[in-house]
């Protein structure tokens, strides 16, 4: 066994598990959306600059609502451009089909209301915070991470509209014995609906009672070893809580950009102008924080696929197959896997074929 620290990535080039047309595909996919992401957010820190601009222009006495609108369009159009570009002309240039424009529309205006709200929640607190209210802010938004961890998981399973697997199906024997190899209850079995969720994925969700695995059903009908796998590998999740640790690790960051992003602004800023300010502070205080959750997850992932070669192992070409079905990055930059919650599909396949002392397939 392999006494590969989880904390730090095996350097491994990406050439050694993937072919060089796997890679010229991965690239041609990821190139266009890495670059969409970059305009975006320039784009959006200008837009945030200029409606600051726009609003010391006018004067401290700028009706709340017209501040509000300002900072929700900086926000909102490029990420509008930015999504609209990417389900309706780059998906379907990959032969995916887009989403609905109706679901499209519904999404954007859910999203709007939510963000209109909570920046006129924020613009309201601006005018009344004092020193003292300041730390309470930070506590609700610290809150809601956690609440939205915990429960978010159950949700996304009545969205999936999952169902109960067969209970003749293998799977049951695997999550049994998975479970009680980690002294855990036997979770619960259920099916990501198919119209919903196309890809080959699990997930868990639950802490030490009320436990789910949820798997998709082209994971379902897949090879036995590949599903014990994946199996094993969300079991050691439960295990060792990571939702847990993951979901109080982002409260605690959001508490403190948030206490951090209003101390600042409430200091150098007065009256309307503190709404904009306030949004760009906060998006660069969250950065380092970003980058840490980022790093713990990476480390979450890598003791997750250890455990479970440990107790599901597997063929890293099976393995190779599952990232290929998903598209993948196959070759991250840098920055792109300091911020990626997962080790990149080499380094994980690498890991695989170390731990069995296995030899890659070039
Ligand atoms: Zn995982």
């Amino acid at each position: 066994m392999s006494k590969q620290s989880v904390w730090w990535p095996i350097p491994v080039e990406s050439s050694r598990w993937f072919s060089e047309e796997e890679r010229r595909v991965s690239r041609r996919y990821h190139d266009p959306i890495q670059r969409a992401v970059v305009l975006r957010s320039l784009s959006q820190g200008l837009g945030v600059v200029a409606a600051w601009g726009l609003i010391a222009s006018r004067g401290p006495s700028v009706a709340w609502w017209w501040v509000v609108a300002a900072v929700l369009v900086a926000l909102a159009v490029p990420r509008l451009v930015a999504d609209a570009w990417h389900e309706f002309v780059h998906e379907p240039r990959f032969g995916e089909s887009p989403v609905p424009p109706a679901a499209f529309a519904i999404t954007t205006v859910g999203r709007l209301a939510i963000e209109g709200g909570l920046l006129t929640v924020a613009f309201a607190l601006l005018q009344e915070v004092g020193a003292r209210s300041i730390i309470g802010v930070a506590c609700v938004a610290a809150a809601v991470p956690l609440a939205s961890g915990l429960i978010g998981p159950r949700f996304v399973l009545m969205l999936h509209r999952v169902v109960d697997v067969p209970i003749e199906h293998e799977a049951h024997r695997h999550v049994a014995a998975l479970a009680a190899a980690h002294r855990l209850p036997v979770p619960r079995l259920v099916e990501l609906d198919k119209a919903s969720f196309q890809g080959t994925n699990a997930y868990v969700t639950g802490q030490r009672s009320a436990l789910t695995v949820a798997v998709s059903s082209r994971l379902l009908s897949g090879p036995d070893a590949l599903l014990r796998h994946v199996v094993g590998h969300e079991i050691t999740h439960l295990r060792h809580r990571h939702l847990l640790w993951s979901a109080a690790a982002s409260s605690i960051s959001l508490g403190l950009t948030v206490a951090g992003a209003l101390a600042v602004t409430m200091r150098i800023v007065d009256g309307s102008e503190r709404l904009p300010v306030l949004v760009m502070l906060a998006a660069v205080l969250s950065q380092p924080f970003r980058l840490l959750l980022a790093w713990l997850s990476r480390a979450n992932e890598r003791q997750a696929d250890r455990d479970a070669m440990r107790y599901a192992p597997v063929a890293p070409e099976l393995i190779k197959q599952l990232h290929l079905s998903d598209r993948p990055l196959l070759e991250p930059s840098l920055i792109a896997r300091w911020q990626s919650s997962h080790p990149a599909p080499a380094e994980r396949l690498e890991a695989a074929a170390r731990s069995t002392r296995g030899t890659p397939i070039a």
